[in-house]
């Protein structure tokens, strides 16, 4: 059975507070074409100060629930509730596992979806996170009951989340600050769909080197 250690395992999310602070600036010029533009300023602030509270000593599930807790509690946008209620439910899912399997990836991807969904009302096609998000986490779901390995489950699941995010390319925002802007919405990339992309491929980057096997 494929696992890390979830002692082990702060280094993923050590990994993509550092992934998110190298794209502030990408993340903020996405975000300035049909949003306000604090996008990347707002994750580089959140994720900056959760990594000054997070070392080698953590386990993922504690890493997890600090940089939750952090964009929950002191960050302003969207994205602090957002992307808050998706790392607590990383923790949650988690805090009870000494091994992190692809099927408990899973489950924390599946919570995660239906907290974002839950405090913040946005589906597939509204132009939102959630366009990369609940792809992937279908992707992750047909891989793990089809047990792939879990490299090839986070591979083909980010693959997904790549498509999801291309999609909003495409869509007229329904929610949020951009969905203001009705048809001229269309043409760009929404930010969020962006971010979690970077995410999640940033946790396929980390999680496969840290595996092992017994
Ligand atoms: P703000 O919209 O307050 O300026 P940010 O710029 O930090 O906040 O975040 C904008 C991103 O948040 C959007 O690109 C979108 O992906 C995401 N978003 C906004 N509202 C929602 C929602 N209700 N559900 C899911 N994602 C949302
Ligand atoms: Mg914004």
């Amino acid at each position: 059975m494929e696992y890390f250690l979830n002692s082990e395992g702060s280094v993923v999310v050590r990994d993509i507070i550092n992934e998110i602070r190298s794209n502030r600036d990408y993340l903020g010029e996405i975000d300035g074409a049909i949003g306000d533009g604090d996008h990347g300023i707002n994750m580089n602030k959140g994720f900056s100060m959760a990594g000054e509270r997070i070392n080698q000593s953590h386990s993922f599930s504690e890493a997890a629930k600090t940089l939750g807790n952090v964009l929950m509690m002191e960050i302003g946008g969207s994205m602090g509730p957002l992307y808050g209620t998706l790392f607590k439910r990383f923790f949650r899912e988690t805090k009870d596992h000494d091994r992190i399997t692809a099927e408990i990836v899973l489950k924390m991807l599946e919570s995660a979806l239906d907290g974002v969904k839950e405090i913040g009302g946005a589906d597939v096609g509204d132009k939102t996170m959630i366009d990369t998000l609940a792809p992937a986490v279908s992707a992750m779901r047909a891989a793990t009951i089809s047990h792939c390995s879990f490299r090839d489950a986070l591979m083909k699941s980010l693959e997904a989340g790549r498509e999801g995010r291309d999609s909003t390319k495409d869509m007229v925002a329904r929610i949020g600050r951009s969905a203001r802007l009705g048809e001229r919405s269309r043409g760009v990339l929404d930010a969020g769909a962006v971010s979690c992309c970077i995410i999640m491929e940033s946790m396929t980057e980390s999680i496969p080197a840290i595996l092992r096997n017994d």
